[in-house]
Order: structure tokens, then C-alpha cells, then sequence
């Protein structure tokens, strides 16, 4: 979402004819973008500000400096008021009030702009997309959850759907301009709902899937509690949906779960697995964990642990609880020891490299479609690209290879990150992209 967001403000900044420069001190305008979803996400920006601050006072560069995203929204003018080096703040629900940001401080005015419009304006054709064959594409603004943990509701505000026509719009133009995959982004994303149609996230990814000559749509975040029968049949049907599904657990134990406010059991998420499984066989899931939550017993860890196992997710973000400001879980007593958590945090990290070295190896021989990337970061002479379900293949180039292309690969080994393979133009990808090949 931050990335979009980015693109989204450096999208305004072309718009008034201002040339992106490789570092600060050729820069008349710099703009930071920031999380506050953990700590020290204030103290970051401040010590930024303060080198940005010695670049400019040796060089009078940059000229205007903004602070953008939620750290803006959680501080707001207080932070104009702690660095000299700031000219403006920038919410992330007043993005398309960044002209205006820009002309105040041109008139000498040093100005906060926070909090949210009851419609959020959203520029899409302002964009700066660059030229990747994988974009995102905005669904919901906002969360109403208000999970104990988390600033996000507090940051980006409420939660706002965007018409379903707009989104099939973007998508339609995307894809003409050569695009492959979309991501469709929203904090709870499967609780969309249209303005004007009313139809549902089931309808909109049927719609979304239609568009002619989009590869692939995948989605992230879904909320657990807001699955329905209706769209896990609808999603079942689609050909061109990802089989990646990114469902965050946060804890395996109730207790947890309540203090949490998330609004479903252990039981439940169990269950919906198993719905999603059934309806989607080639997909793998995805989760958030957060461990060391205020009054985590080892129990509760356990139950955790034991989630993880039995759910065998392909990928899992694991974090260390992080109290936030204005939140419930922020104000709660028993914190869990900092070196308690961590040492959590490790158990979980070595039971998940575990599973997903298995299931990257149960791959190896089989054909996977690739939309291929670019020369992979590692390795000279790799190429990446990711298969449907959003897995990392890592590949050596043929002659002729491109960006954007997409290429069945046959999987000759594995890690627990990712997947390596040859090209294999003569093998077919099954409709689920992953084929198992004949023995030789
Ligand atoms: S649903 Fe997600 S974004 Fe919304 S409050 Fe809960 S954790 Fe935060």
C-alpha cells in the first residue's frame, strides 16, 4: 500500500513538471513516505530529517521537504514543530491535496494536512507506475476493524470501497498498457462492498478476472471473518485468479485472539482453511503472526506454533509485538519480555523455514508458468520471475528472454525462499500452472 502511495505522490510531483534526480542534494522537492506500524518509526524519521537538514544547509538543497504516509497522520504538526527541516505533513488519506501542500509552502507557509475526506479523491491516472508488468491497483481505502494492536485505522481512516467500475477501469488500462498481473489492495479487502452496486468482493474479482488480456489478479489483505460461501464459489470459478492467499491468523490461541479483537476462533480460521483449500487446491496461503502479544502465556505460543504446523502456510510474516500509540493493546499491562518474545519469534521462524523448504521441494520436477521479472538480485546470470502463486522462481536467462514474458519453467531444486529452474518451452503448464512432468 506504502509503495502505491508512492507512486500516487510521485505521480503528482511529474504532473507539475518536477524530473526525478538521483540523490538529495540535486533535488528541489523530497518527499519521505513512512509506516508507523512499529516503534521507532518517529525516531527514523526524524534522524532522516536531520541528514536531509545538513545536506541542505551545506548545499541549499532540497528546498521543500514533506513528511508523507502514517507518521504524518500520527504526529501531524507536532513534528513541524520538532524538525526545522520539515516544511509540510502530508497524511496518506490527503495525497491529492499534495499540490496544495506545495503551493502553501511556496507562499512561505509551513503546513500540516491530515485526517480524511468522507470520499477519498483518488487520482489513478496520475500514477508514476513505471514499467513493471505486476501492479498494484486500490480496492478499499481505510479499516472500520480496529484490531487492539494496530494504528492502521487510526492512520488511514475509515474504510471506503471504491466503485467497481473504477477498478475494472484501471485494471482495463493497466493491461493496455501492457501490464500482466494486478494486486488488488485493501486492508480487508474481502469486506468490499461497491457504493453504487453493492456487489460484493467475490463479484468484483469476477469482473476483475474478466478483463481481456490480464494474466494474472491476486489480492491482499483478506480478513478471516469476512469470507462467505458466496465468495469462495465465486473464486473457485476463476481461472485467472492467483493461487495465493494471504489470511492473517495473528495468534492460535482464543484467549489471544480476543484481547486481539479479531473477531474469530481458532476453530473458525481452521474451518475457513479448509473451505479455501477445497475451493482452490493449487493455492498456497500466507499469514501474519504476531507473537509476544501483552499476556501471551507459552501456552498461547504453543497453540501458535502448532496452527502454524498444521496449516503448513508457504509463507509467514512474523513479528514481534509493537505497542502503538492510541491503541487498547498499547495502554495493556503484562507485557511479554522483550528476549521472551524474540526467542518466540525464532521457534516460529525455524518451524516455517521448515514448511516451506518441504513445500518448495515438492515441486521440483513439476512445470510452473512464470511471469518473468528481470536479471535476479543474487546471481549475475539468474533471471526471476514468480508462478501463480506468487512463489519466487529463480531461472538462468535463454537468448531472447524478457521482462514481462511469460515462460513455463521446469523446477530443478529449491530453498526455503524460493524455487530454481530451467525453461522447458516444450513442457505445458497445466491451468494451475504446475504441471507434474512424466518420468524421463
Ligand atoms: S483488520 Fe488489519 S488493518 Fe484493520 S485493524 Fe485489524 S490488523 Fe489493522
Amino acid at each position: 500500500m506504502n509503495a502505491l502511495d508512492s507512486q500516487r505522490l510521485a505521480g503528482i510531483l511529474i504532473d507539475r513538471r518536477l524530473v526525478a534526480v538521483d540523490s538529495v542534494d540535486q533535488a528541489d522537492v523530497v518527499l519521505l513516505n513512512t509506516c508507523s506500524v512499529r516503534e521507532k518509526a518517529v525516531q527514523k524519521v526524524l534522524s532522516r530529517l536531520g541528514e536531509i537538514q545538513h545536506v541542505r544547509r551545506a548545499t541549499g538543497r532540497p528546498r521543500v521537504v514533506g513528511l508523507c504516509g502514517c507518521v504524518a497522520e500520527q504526529e501531524g504538526a507536532r513534528l513541524l514543530a520538532r524538525s526545522s527541516a520539515l516544511d509540510f505533513v502530508l497524511g496518506p488519506g490527503r495525497i491529492s491535496s499534495l499540490p496544495a501542500a506545495l503551493d502553501a509552502v511556496a507562499g512561505g507557509e509551513r503546513v500540516s494536512v491530515t485526517g480524511f475526506a468522507p470520499t477519498q479523491d483518488y487520482d489513478a491516472h496520475l500514477i508514476a507506475r513505471g514499467q513493471g508488468r505486476r501492479q498494484y491497483v486500490t480496492v478499499i481505502h481505510g479499516c472500520n476493524q480496529h484490531c487492539t494492536f494496530c494504528i492502521v485505522p487510526y492512520t488511514r481512516g475509515h474504510e471506503s470501497s471504491r466503485p467497481l467500475a473504477d477498478v475494472v477501469q484501471e485494471t482495463r488500462r493497466l493491461v493496455a498498457d501492457g501490464v500482466r498481473e494486478v494486486t488488488l489492495l485493501g486492508q480487508t479487502i474481502n469486506a468490499y462492498r461497491c457504493p453504487s452496486s453493492g456487489a460484493d468482493f467475490g463479484d468484483l474479482l469476477r469482473e476483475v478476472c474478466h478483463v481481456d488480456g490480464v494474466w494474472r489478479v491476486q489480492f491482499v489483505t483478506s480478513h478471516p471473518k469476512f469470507f462467505t460461501d458466496k465468495m469462495i464459489d465465486d473464486m473457485a470459478g476463476l481461472e485467472k485468479l492467483g493461487h495465493y492467499l494471504h489470511v492473517p491468523f495473528q495468534s492460535g490461541s482464543d484467549v489471544i485472539l480476543k484481547r486481539m479483537h479479531r473477531g474469530y476462533t481458532r476453530e473458525a480460521y481452521l474451518a475457513l482453511v479448509g473451505r479455501l483449500r477445497a475451493a482452490l487446491p493449487n493455492a498456497i496461503m500466507s499469514t501474519d503472526v504476531i507473537v509476544g502479544f501483552p499476556g501471551e502465556t507459552e501456552d498461547d505460543f504453543l497453540a501458535t506454533l502448532a496452527l502454524a504446523d498444521q496449516v503448513r502456510f508457504g509463507q509467514l510474516y512474523g513479528f514481534i509485538f509493537s505497542p502503538r500509540p492510541k491503541t487498547p493493546a498499547g495502554r495493556y499491562p503484562d507485557r511479554v519480555p522483550r528476549e521472551v518474545a524474540a526467542e518466540r519469534l525464532e521457534r516460529l521462524f525455524a518451524l516455517q523455514n521448515s514448511v516451506q523448504l518441504s513445500l518448495n521441494q515438492a515441486r521440483i520436477g513439476t512445470s510452473v508458468e512464470v511471469l518473468v521479472d528481470g536479471p535476479a538480485k543474487r546471481g549475475a546470470t539468474l533471471w526471476q520471475g514468480r508462478g501463480p502463486d506468487n512463489r519466487v522462481v529463480n531461472f538462468p536467462a535463454w537468448e531472447g528472454i524478457a521482462a514481462g514474458e511469460v515462460a513455463p519453467i521446469v523446477v530443478t531444486g529449491a530453498t526455503a525462499h524460493a524455487l530454481l529452474g530451467q525453461h522447458a518451452p516444450a513442457a505445458t503448464a497445466s491451468r494451475a500452472g504446475q504441471t507434474r512432468l512424466p518420468a524421463a
